[in-house]
C-alpha cells in the first residue's frame, strides 16, 4: 500500500509505540514516518490533538492499528470519530491494520473507522491477516479493501513481486472467514485468561509496572523502575540490556521496547501455553529480586 501510494518525501503519521514493520516499510518508500507519541500514564490512548500538531502538507496517511501491536490498546468509537474528521479536514488517508480485531477483551467493542461515514469508507484501506485470529501464521494469508483506484496500483505491483498465497492458503483462509467462529471465541476467553493471569505476575514484580491492555494478545511492561541495577558487575540502563539479561538469566525470550519506539517497556506475547507463561513469569520474578 505504501510503495502504491507514497512519493519520495511523503509523511505518513504513526502513533508510537508502534509495529516495528510500519517505519520501515514507509522509510523504504523514501517517504518519512512522523511518530504522534502516546503515554502510559494515559492507557497509550492517541488524541486527535497530538496527530493533528503532526499534520503537514504532506502528510498523506495516518496509520491507525487498533488493537495495537504491541501495547494492546485499542481506539473508542469516539476517539476514531475525533480522528475521522481530521482526515476529512486535512485530507488525509487512513491505514487501518485491524488484525487484533476480534481479540479484545473486557467487553470492548471494536469499531472499524471505515463503518463511521461515506467519506471515511472512502479514505480508509483496511489491512487484515489471518495469522493471530485463526492461528494460521504459517499460511501466509492477509487481505485489503479500499478505494477501487488503490487496490487497482496495489495489484499491479504485488502481482509482479509475489504473484499470489498458493491456493490451498486461500481456500483455508476462506473457510476460516466463513465457517463458524467459536474456535476464535474459544481462544479468546482463553487469551483473556493469560492475560489476567500475566499482568497480575508482573505487577507483584518490584519495578515492573503492566496495564491491562483492550486488546491483542501482547503484554507491555514498563521495567524502567529495574534501570541502573546490576547483574554481575554488569549495568542494564535500557531494554536491550534487559531484554538480554532476561535471556541469559531466566532464559525467556522478550523483545525490547526500543523496537517498537519506547525504551522504558518491554513486550511479552502471552500466545504460547499456560503452563509456559507460569514458568516464564516464575523465572522473570527471580532474574528480577536477584537483580543488585
Ligand atoms: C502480526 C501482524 C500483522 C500480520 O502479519 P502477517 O504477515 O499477516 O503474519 C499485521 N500487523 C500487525 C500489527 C501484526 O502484529
Amino acid at each position: 500500500m505504501f510503495q502504491a501510494l507514497l512519493d519520495p518525501g511523503d509523511e505518513v503519521i504513526i502513533p508510537a509505540p508502534y509495529w516495528v514493520s510500519f517505519p520501515e516499510q514507509v522509510k523504504l518508500c523514501d517517504a518519512v514516518p512522523v511518530f504522534a507519541a502516546t503515554a502510559e500514564r494515559d492507557g497509550f490512548r492517541l488524541h486527535r490533538g497530538s496527530v493533528e500538531s503532526l499534520v503537514t502538507p504532506r502528510t498523506r496517511i495516518l496509520v491507525l492499528n487498533s488493537p495495537s501491536n504491541p501495547t494492546g490498546a485499542a481506539l473508542t468509537r469516539k476517539e476514531l470519530e475525533g480522528l475521522a474528521a481530521l482526515a476529512v479536514e486535512r485530507d488525509f488517508l487512513i491505514l487501518a491494520d485491524e488484525t487484533y480485531e476480534s481479540l479484545v477483551y473486557d467487553g470492548y467493542q471494536h469499531v472499524s473507522i471505515a463503518t463511521l461515514s461515506d467519506a471515511m469508507y472512502a479514505r480508509t484501506i483496511l489491512v487484515n491477516s489471518l495469522s493471530k485470529a485463526y492461528a494460521m501464521t504459517g499460511w501466509r494469508v492477509g487481505y485489503t479493501a479500499g478505494p477501487k483506484e488503490l487496490i487497482t496500483a496495489m495489484d499491479g505491483l504485488q502481482s509482479q513481486m509475489t504473484s499470489n498465497p498458493t491456493s490451498i492458503a486461500q481456500r483455508a483462509a476462506v473457510v476460516a472467514l466463513t465457517g463458524p467462529q467459536e474456535p476464535t471465541h474459544r481462544m479468546r476467553e482463553e487469551f483473556a485468561r493469560r492475560r489476567r493471569y500475566i499482568v497480575d505476575r508482573l505487577n507483584a514484580m518490584p519495578g515492573v509496572t503492566c496495564l491491562s491492555p483492550e486488546g491483542a494478545f501482547y503484554v507491555f511492561p514498563n521495567v524502567s523502575g529495574l534501570y541502573g541495577k546490576r547483574s554481575q558487575g554488569k549495568g542494564i540502563g535500557n531494554s536491550t540490556e534487559f531484554s538480554a539479561y532476561l535471556l541469559d538469566a531466566a532464559r525467556i525470550a522478550v523483545v525490547p521496547g526500543v523496537e517498537f519506539g519506547n525504551d522504558a517497556h518491554i513486550r511479552i506475547s502471552y500466545a504460547t501455553s499456560m503452563a509456559n507463561i507460569e514458568k516464564g513469569m516464575d523465572r522473570m520474578a527471580e532474574a528480577v529480586k536477584i537483580l543488585g
